[in-house]
């Protein structure tokens, strides 16, 4: 099933996990200390990637959720 990252980035703390999980799926703006979201709908072989990255994102600010197609 197709997904989609949501990303607050009203609750980005700046710590890169994201970045360091996923970084096919995200960068990060060294300047405002804010991460990038580079792929909104990022292909099902970056699925596990894309959960690890919400999982371990301190700030609880992505998530990811499934969308039909
Ligand atoms: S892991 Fe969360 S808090 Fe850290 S940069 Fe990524 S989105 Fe922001």
């Amino acid at each position: 099933m197709a997904y989609k990252m949501i990303f607050d980035s009203g609750k980005c703390q700046g710590y890169a996990s994201c970045l360091v999980e996923a970084p096919e799926i995200w960068d990060f703006d060294e300047d405002d200390d804010i991460a990038v979201l580079k792929q909104e709908f990022p292909g099902e072989e970056l699925r596990a990637k894309a959960d690890t990255s919400a999982r371990c994102c301190p700030s609880g600010a992505i998530s990811v959720e499934d969308v039909d197609e």
